[in-house]
């Protein structure tokens, strides 16, 4: 007993703080190890490695998780976004509605699918899609919109809902970054994001809110026709074995991957609230520094604050991005890393202009929000981890830097 009590006193004494890192996936794992390695032996031994009952009862899981009818599981979230394109039959030339901050996936699938991107600008506090820029890009050709959800909080979802139905627009959501997030809508119904549009995708990269150990995706529908048309799709366009209906393709989850889902599912909430537990601590480190400005949350948040509440479930910070104001963001960057503080700037150019995308159809004056946030926006490190001591060490370096 005082052996021990002697062991607990040393080590809370002596050991050192945890390296940081931007995504803990060892430490994640330690906690679930035991069933995904016993679930991973078990696909092995079985050889069932392709459409093994994994993926079947994964899928079923995630239906229930979400309440939603049909989830279509396939190998990568930009997989996921194509083939929900394609499933609604978009044609080259439709016109493609996305925002101009977020990852290159979502516009490069429209672009490759030979429709037209039309990247429009975001809200400054929530760094999603701006609606009001959205009605500005509607033409003729104009068949669908494709919200992200970033960083982990829901798009504005009452406004391109009512702009897809007054135009007759679909909606996909990019879903990749917000799993398990919520949205209340504004007649007070709560929703899981990835359930309000027509149709829509997600990733499961390892570092993603559910990631597994390789790649992964899921496409999400309440509509059985759409549902039943994306099976094929995913399946070379086969819905009778050698019969190909339409031109596929070849996008599965492999049993291991489900096994490893299976395993982490049932903890995604918790995990979700270990995110923004990290984050109501980094926000009150933050609070009253005039430079740093911590994430807002917008609307579809039930609890209507504007920072995280203790019963907040709707942001489900996949990452947790600060703006910084009159400081050198990049020198910030630079500092951090010297202190080894892992940190990240996400999204550095603005889809509009990079290489692949520009087009003569944009103006910068278009783009005042994004053009602005690429130059602010730093992320930290943020997992299901996080300790005390670490968020300590880098809200010091943080705030040391910006008040010197
Ligand atoms: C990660 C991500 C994707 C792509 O997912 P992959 O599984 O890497 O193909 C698409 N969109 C967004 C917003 C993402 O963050």
């Amino acid at each position: 007993m005082l052996v021990s009590l002697f062991c607990t006193f040393v080590k809370f004494q002596y050991t050192p703080m945890k390296k940081i890192q931007m995504v803990d996936l060892k430490g994640q794992y330690a906690g679930i190890k035991e069933q995904v390695d016993s679930s991973i032996l078990e696909v092995i031994n079985t050889t069932t490695f392709i459409n093994g009952p994994e993926v079947h009862s994964f899928q079923k899981e995630l239906e229930d998780y979400l309440g939603i009818k049909h989830v279509i599981p396939c190998a990568n979230g930009t997989d996921a976004l194509q083939i929900a394109m394609m499933g609604l039959g978009l044609q080259p030339g439709d016109e493609v509605i996305t925002a101009d901050f977020t990852f290159a996936a979502t516009v490069e699938v429209i672009a490759l699918l030979q429709l037209t991107p039309v990247l429009v600008d975001v809200e400054i506090d929530s760094f999603n899609i701006d609606p009001e820029a959205i009605r500005k890009a509607i033409t003729p050709k104009t068949k669908a919109i494709v919200p992200v959800h970033l960083f982990g909080q829901a798009a504005n979802m009452d406004e391109i809902m009512a702009i897809a139905k007054e135009h007759d627009l679909y909606v996909i959501e990019d879903n990749a970054q917000g799993i398990g997030a919520n949205y209340t809508d504004k007649n007070g119904r709560k929703e899981k994001t990835g359930t309000i549009g027509h149709v829509a995708s997600t990733s499961f990269f390892p570092s993603k809110n559910l990631g597994c150990y390789g790649d992964g995706g899921a496409i999400f529908t309440n509509d059985d026709a759409l549902a039943h048309t994306i099976r094929g799709i995913v399946n070379h366009g086969m819905y009778e074995r050698y019969h190909h209906d339409v031109v596929g393709v070849n996008s599965r989850l492999d049993s291991i991957q489900a096994a490893v889902l299976r395993a982490k599912l049932p903890n995604l909430d918790a995990y979700n609230n270990a995110r923004r537990n990290a984050a109501r601590k980094y926000n009150k480190a933050f609070k009253g520094i005039d430079n740093i400005i911590t994430p807002k949350v917008s609307s579809g948040c039930q609890t209507s604050c504007d920072v995280i509440c203790d019963t907040c479930d709707c942001h489900v910070f996949h990452q947790y991005t600060l703006r910084i104001l009159n400081a050198d963001r990049d020198a910030l960057v630079k500092h951090l890393n010297a202190n080894n503080i892992p940190c990240g700037v996400y999204y550095p150019i603005p889809l509009h202009s990079q290489k692949a995308y520009t087009s003569d159809r944009y103006k910068e004056a278009d783009f005042t929000v994004t053009n602005q946030l690429i130059k602010e926006v730093i992320s930290l490190p943020m997992h299901t981890e996080l300790d005390d001591e670490q968020i300590d060490f880098i809200t010091q370096h943080i705030i040391d830097f910006i008040s010197k």
